[in-house]
Formats: C-alpha cells, structure tokens, sequence
C-alpha cells in the first residue's frame, strides 16, 4: 500500500512503517436504521447510528473469531464502526467477548496459539491490521492498551513513562523528560507526582498507577486507546478521577472500553456496542442505547433483567 502522496495521509501513523490514511471513511451524518430483516448477514443485528458524526477510526467488518481452531465462534459476524476522538463502551453479559474483541483490535489474541479469525476484517485508519505486511509491534504503537489490573513496572515513576520511548530509540534526556512532563500532564497525575519522579511507582496509590499506566500508554502517542475494565479494581473516588481523564483524552485519542458499570458507560461513552453471546445486538449512541433501545435483549440488559 501507498499513500504517500494522498492529502488524508498522517505521515505518524504507520502499522506497516508505510504511512496509511487517517480517515478513509465517514461515519454517516444522518440518522440510519438497519433493519436486521435487511441488514446483509444473517447473524447481523439492530445497528443505529446518529448525528453525532466523527471520521471512522477503526471499521470491523462481519468478524468472526475463535478460540480453538475455528471449531467454535466466540464472536460472531460483528461490524461496527467505531468513530475517532470519541469514547465507544462495549457492554454486555459476563462472556459475551467484549474482552475478546477489544483485544482483536490490537491484536492481543495472537498470544492464543489456538485462536484464529474465522471471517471478515478489522481496518484501522484504513488498514487491514491482520494483512501479512502490519507487524503487531507497530500496531500496538498506534494501538495502546490499559488493562484492569493497574500493571506498573517496578520500576521509578520517569522510567514507567519513559519505557516505551526508549524501546523507540529516544535516548535524549530532554526529549525524555519532556515527553515525560508531557505524559504525566495528560494522565493528570504531574501534579501528584512532579516531586518524586525518581520514586517506585509501586509506592502510587492504585488510582494513581492505574493513572500512570495511561500515562506510559499515551507517552508513546498512540491513535487508539483500549482501556479494558479500566476501573474494576479502583475506588469510587480514583474511578471518578480516571472517568474524568478518559472525557479530557477523547479530545485528542479514540477510546474504546470495556466496562461491566453501565452507569460507567452512560457516563463516559458517546457510543454504546451491546453484545450478546459474542454477537452485537445493537450499537449507537448512548443516549439511544440507554433511554430508547431497539432491540428487546437490549432493554432486558439495561433494566438489569438479566447479566
Ligand atoms: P467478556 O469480556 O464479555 O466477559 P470474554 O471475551 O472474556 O468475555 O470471553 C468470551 C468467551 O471466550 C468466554 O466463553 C471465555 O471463556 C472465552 N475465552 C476468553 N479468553 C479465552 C482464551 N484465552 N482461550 C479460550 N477461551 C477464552
């Protein structure tokens, strides 16, 4: 792929070291309703999408994924197309493959030696991200990820940012300490912290590491972040904290998170994916989702008649 020379080419975000378009496609402006009885697949379901608009980020297309050699499918037919700069929460029952597919997105399930997409495609800024030439490292560049369990190497609080731009080359010190500065600031953590850089970030608060571990993520400037359960193991206050940051990040990354706390996701999303059985039963704004759901097992879920 070449696009070097297209006006939509981000020359930084690169999945292959080629640079690739930051906006191939346009979330549609105009309320559209997809009738499953007309939607093309027959395991595609209720898909509404609004006026809330954005540049598509990341597009999946009618993905299937299993665990065991394609024998069964955790996920089933998904398409979705999740916007950028917007805050996109996964929701759903315990094993419905929220987890499973956030990390399809950065390719996290390579790990499983067993699992294998049986269908379909997932496009990042326009590029297949399983095609033979996108390497996960570069991928995981564009695509960061913060995990439920706040995962801090023990390591000093400047060296758990700094790490990933080291892995990148950057040794200088000033453009070190910068990014570092810069980081910790757009994790809101600086002024916590700005006095003991040099400290463990195993001696932080959990609040405050789970916050540190967005700050490594973000240091690296990547175009996506996926934040899976990103709040479980945190406190009522330190959620707070962390819900706020995610509603300043959105101004700058795509965020897409798995959350059990509906009220999370009514608090913080724009857009609401809500799946079942490793299908997606219905996906638009939130405000759709959560104050006039199409599809009855939507409903059901949100009004806590089952998960
Ligand atoms: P959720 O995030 O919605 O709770 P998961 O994506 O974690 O759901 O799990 C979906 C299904 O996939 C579950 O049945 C789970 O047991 C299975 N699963 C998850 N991870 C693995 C794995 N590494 N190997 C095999 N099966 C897995």
């Amino acid at each position: 792929m070449n696009q070097q020379n297209s006006p939509n080419t981000d020359p930084t975000a690169t999945l292959s070291g080629q640079a690739v378009t930051t906006a191939p496609t346009e979330v549609p402006d105009a309320p559209m309703r997809q009738d499953p009885a007309h939607t093309e697949h027959p395991h595609a379901k209720t898909i509404t999408e609004d006026a809330l608009g954005g540049k598509t980020m990341i597009n999946i297309e009618d993905l299937s994924f299993s665990y065991d050699n394609g024998k069964t499918n955790t996920l089933q037919n998904i398409t979705l197309n999740i916007p950028e700069k917007q805050v996109t929460a996964f929701i759903g029952p315990s094993g419905c493959g929220k987890s499973t597919l956030i990390r399809c997105l950065n390719r996290m399930n390579d790990l499983v030696e067993t699992s294998c997409i049986t269908n379909g495609k997932i496009k990042i800024m326009g590029q297949d991200i399983n095609a033979r030439d996108v390497s996960p490292i570069e991928l995981r560049k564009q695509v960061g990820m913060v995990f439920q369990k706040y995962n801090p190497f023990p390591k000093s609080i400047y060296d758990n940012v700094a790490y990933g731009l080291r892995i990148q080359g950057i040794k200088k010190k000033s453009a070190l300490d910068e990014a570092v500065e810069r980081s910790l600031h757009g994790a809101a953590l600086w002024d916590e912290v700005k006095d003991r850089l040099k400290d463990s970030a195993l001696g932080l608060s959990g609040g405050q590491q789970q916050r540190l571990c967005i700050a490594r993520t973000i240091a690296v400037q990547p175009k996506i972040i996926l934040m899976d359960e990103p709040c479980s193991a945190l406190d009522p206050i330190a959620t707070a904290k962390v819900e706020e940051l995610m509603l300043e990040l959105r101004k700058e990354f795509t965020i897409v998170i798995v959350t059990h706390s509906m009220q999370q996701a009514s608090r913080i999303s724009d857009r609401t994916a809500f799946f079942y059985l490793g299908e997606l039963i219905e996906y638009g704004s939130t405000t759709h989702i959560f104050t006039n759901p199409t599809a009855k097992q939507t409903e059901d879920y949100i009004s806590g008649r089952f998960g």
